[in-house]
Order: structure tokens, then sequence, then C-alpha cells
């Protein structure tokens, strides 16, 4: 093993085919190592912020206000007050005589200005320590203005973004059930863990609409507190980035009986498997539910298929990095890399459980490093052990790969461009497409090969070039992987629905007999 890793990181490393699969996940970060994840207050953030028309103030120093809508892009289509990030801004005044008071003017102040239909207060590092009581001034301002005034409870220091995931369901649960629920059709479903990063939710909220759904709440992307309030009369919970979002659907499972599905938006395989199992789920109560879902699905594949078949010859036999924040991407990643026929030499999350590291290595190729909670020395390491062409991460992970000259794809909050949906795979193999070929490597060599290109330049590069479209009946032979891809989601590892174009487009069939995974 390389000896990038520490030697207290040994168990958080796995290559497939080594030993058996063991893996140690969802622990502290190693002091010294640099961990890519971000605090228990900014997983706070990711999960409540795209509630677009709340007021969210950072009591906190400044500092902590950093984390604000730039770096984290969730589009709303109506009100934008989450994009302005609010501050108490404690100084050492503050630390010592206390900042309850601070608090209590800066709220009055911003809801008389804002009018927003309720507000968050997140806890940072030094509130945790000088002890303000979040919980008294909140409820005090909530009672004096008539709105709902939620504390999150996401000190820094108390764990890590994964805490704060869990910190920002319960202070969303607050709000959960204080709506009326009279009028909500039982066709309906709740969206979590999209956040509408380039207007993604749009796109899986018209997949429902046309499945004949009602969309109850986007809760996490382009949210609405009204949304929210009502969320417990939906049909079903469909629960994408399980992480950060699986808590909020366990606990309205619980307190109002809400089923909740995982589901991915990523690839062609998940996405279409992700609608199908929806529609079975209501297939009791709609007969024409799942012959709909079929129209939409073929109907999508017609025009992605054969848009997608010049991308997979130019970029077959390419290696693929993968580096992300929560595990259910990395799943779908593998498959939509699958899909172009480009192998995975590395998968890794910074938040993964041992389940879904489990279910990685049952997709994996024998020699995929497996990773958990890595560091940039360590992924700098793998990526050019593996000689990789391309590596998906995200904001923090961008410049690993332009310093090593490795082609890279935003699929993290930052990115600009809709990865979800089946127009999401197109749009995704394009990037792929366009930073794997960029020209720009001929002058960063990284392989022997690459030194053969730099002396032979025009020639070499010339057959890398995107190769001429198919005849446009050619994607009724398109085969979805060169080997049989495996559903994490159902854990089939063989007689895939999903193996060629005309099977997929009676998955409905196959999703029939299987039950989904809560
Ligand atoms: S670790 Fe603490 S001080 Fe740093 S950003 Fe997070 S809450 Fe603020």
């Amino acid at each position: 093993m390389t000896t990038a890793i520490f030697s207290e990181r040994q168990d958080q490393v796995y290559r497939k085919g080594d030993q058996p699969f063991q893996m140690s996940c969802d622990k502290d970060s190693l002091a010294g190592a640099v961990s890519q994840r971000a605090c228990v207050f900014c997983g706070s953030r990711v999960v409540l912020y795209p509630i677009a028309d709340a007021l969210h103030l950072v009591h906190g120093p400044i500092g902590c206000a950093a984390y604000t809508w730039d770096i984290r892009g969730a589009l709303s289509s109506g009100p934008a007050l989450h994009r302005l990030s609010f501050s108490t801004d404690l100084q050492e005044k503050d630390v010592i005589f206390g900042g309850e008071t601070k608090l209590y003017q800066a709220l009055i102040e911003l809801i008389n200005r804002h009018q927003p239909n309720a507000a968050f207060v997140y806890s940072t590092c030094i509130v945790g320590i000088i002890g303000d009581d979040l919980e008294a001034v909140c409820k005090r301002v909530a009672e004096e203005k008539g709105i709902p005034v939620i504390p999150v409870q996401s000190e820094g220091f108390k764990g890590n973004k994964r805490a704060g995931y869990n910190a920002a369901c319960k202070a969303m649960f607050r709000l959960i059930g204080t709506g009326d629920v009279s009028n909500v059709s039982p066709l309906s479903v709740n969206i979590l863990g999209d956040f509408n990063l380039a207007g993604e939710i749009w796109i899986i909220r018209e997949y429902f609409e046309r499945m004949g759904l009602e969309i109850v709440a986007n809760i996490t992307g382009d949210g609405r507190v009204d949304d929210v309030r009502r969320a417990h009369g939906a049909g079903l919970n469909v629960v994408q980035c399980s992480g950060s979002t699986m808590d909020l659907a366990k606990m309205m499972k619980e307190k109002y009986g809400t089923p909740f599905m995982r589901v991915s938006y990523f690839g062609v395989e998940d996405m279409a498997e992700s609608l199908y199992n929806v529609a079975r789920h209501f297939a009791g109560k709609d007969s024409e539910i799942m012959d709909r879902t079929a129209d939409l699905v073929k109907g999508e594949l017609q025009t992605l298929l054969p848009a997608l078949e010049k991308y997979r010859r130019a970029l077959s036999g390419k290696k693929a990095a993968i580096y992300v924040g929560g595990a259910f991407k990395a799943f779908s990643l593998v498959k939509a890399f699958r899909l172009l026929e480009m192998d995975v030499a590395l998968v890794g999350s910074q938040t993964g459980t041992e389940e879904d590291y489990r279910e990685l290595h049952e997709i994996t190729d024998e020699g995929t490093i497996i990773v958990d909670d890595s560091n940039p020395l360590e992924l700098s390491a793998f990526l050019q052990e593996k000689d990789v062409d391309i590596f998906v991460g995200g904001v923090k992970e961008r410049p690993i790969a332009y310093k090593l000259g490795v082609g890279f794809c935003d699929h993290n909050h930052e990115r600009k461009e809709a990865l979800e949906g089946f127009v999401g795979m197109l749009n995704f193999a394009k990037e792929v497409y366009s930073t794997v070929m960029s020209p720009v490597w001929r002058f960063v060599p990284r392989k022997k090969q690459r030194n053969v290109l730099k002396s032979d330049r025009g020639r070499s590069f010339r057959k890398k070039t995107l190769p001429e479209p198919l005849p446009k009946n050619s994607y009724d032979s398109f085969s979805l992987s060169r080997r049989q891809p495996l559903s994490p989601m159902s854990g089939r590892r063989d007689g895939s629905p999903f193996g060629r174009l005309s099977d997929m487009l009676v998955a409905e069939n196959n999703c029939n007999n299987r039950e989904p995974r809560p």
C-alpha cells in the first residue's frame, strides 16, 4: 500500500481483491491529515439554507458566515432570501458578556426588514462555548413576530459534517407538521436530498409530474417554508443524498408514518430505476402510473442514447477517479462511467457508512481503491498510481487534479451544469469528454504514451478527437454496459434489466418483482 497513507488510516482504505472486505468509517478525522470534510455548522447549512423564503442567521464570528450561497448555489424559482448571508458578528465583548442581546436585536431587525416566513439561527463553535441560550431567544422572537424561529444546534466542534446534517434534520422537523394537509393528494411525494444545483430539481419535478404525482415539498432545494410545514401529508418521501436527509425521513416515518425510498437521479440506470420504483410504490392507487412512467423513460432514452453514443466511443477505456461528499453519488457515478465504457480506479467519499462502502465493493472491479475521509496527500498518490484520465470531485479536489495534469469534473455543489436526469447524463458525458480530451494535457504529459504524443503531437491527437455520430437507428443495439452493471439500490449482480435499451423500456415488469430498499 502506498506510503502516503498514515498508519492510523490504513483501515479506511481498501483495495478490492487484496483481502476480504473490511473498512472503518464514520470516525473523527485524523489530526494532521487535512480532511476534505467541512464542520458541523457547514453540514447544517447544506441541508437548510435552500429554503429560499426563510431567514438564515449565523450566530457567531463573521468568519463562519463565509460559507454562503456563492459556495453552494442552490437555485430558487422565486424568493432569494437564502442568498443573503447574515451574521451576528460576535466579537470579544460578546464572548465575555454573552451574545444573546445581540442575537435578539439582529433577529428583530432582520425580520422587520425582510419579512421572512421563518428564521433559522445557526449556533457556531464559540456560541457552544459561551453557552448562549438560543432556544430561549428564538422562542421569544417567535412569539413577538409570529413566525417560526428555529435554533440549529450546529456548533462546529461537535463532530463532522454528518453531525451537521443531523442537526439540520432536527431543526427542519420542528417545522414539519405545522401546516394544513387537507388538500394533499395521496399520489404525492416530497423530494429530499436534492439541492437544486444548476436547476436540477426542476428536471426531477417535471418527471414526477409527468408520472401524475403531486410534489408537496422540495425540502432541500428551491424550498418554501409553507411547503415544508405540510410535508407530512405526502404519500412518500423520495430521498437522494441519504447521508444528509435520511435522518429526517426516518423521523417522519416514525411520527407521521410517511414511507421513504432511496433514489438517485444520476446516470441512466439509476434515474430510470428510481422512477420505476416510485411508480411501483403508487401502482396500487393508480393503475396507469407504470405505463406513464414507461412512456416517460422510453421517450427520454430515445433522445439520449443516440446523442450519448459518440461520447462513449471517444471515452472508451479511459480511467476515472471519484471522490465525493456522499456515497450515493459514488454509486451512480461508477455506473455512469461504466455506461461510457470507462474504468473506475478509485472511489471514495467524505461521509460514507460501512454499508455504503460494502455496496461500492460489490459494484467495482478488482484493484479499485475504496477510500473514506481521504486527504490531498492520499488522493494525489492514488491518482498518480492509477494514472487516471479524469478526477470527479468538488471544489477542494479541483486543484489536486489540475496540478497533476488530470482532467476534472465538478460533481459537487459548485457545478453550473445540471447533471441529474436523463439530460444530465448527456451533460455529464459532454463534460467528461471536454476535459479528458482537452488538448491542454499535451503540455503536461503524465504517461509514457503522453511522451509519444508529445513527439508526434498532431497525428496522435487527431486520433482522439470526437468520432462522427453513428447512423440514426444504431441506438437499437446500444449496450448500456460492456460488463454486467449492478444497482446499489436493488443489490442485483446479474440479470440486470438494463443491459440493453430494449430491456430498459420494459424495466417496470422487473421492478414489480423487487422490494424497494427502505
Ligand atoms: S469550525 Fe466552528 S469556527 Fe470554524 S466555521 Fe465551523 S462553526 Fe465556525
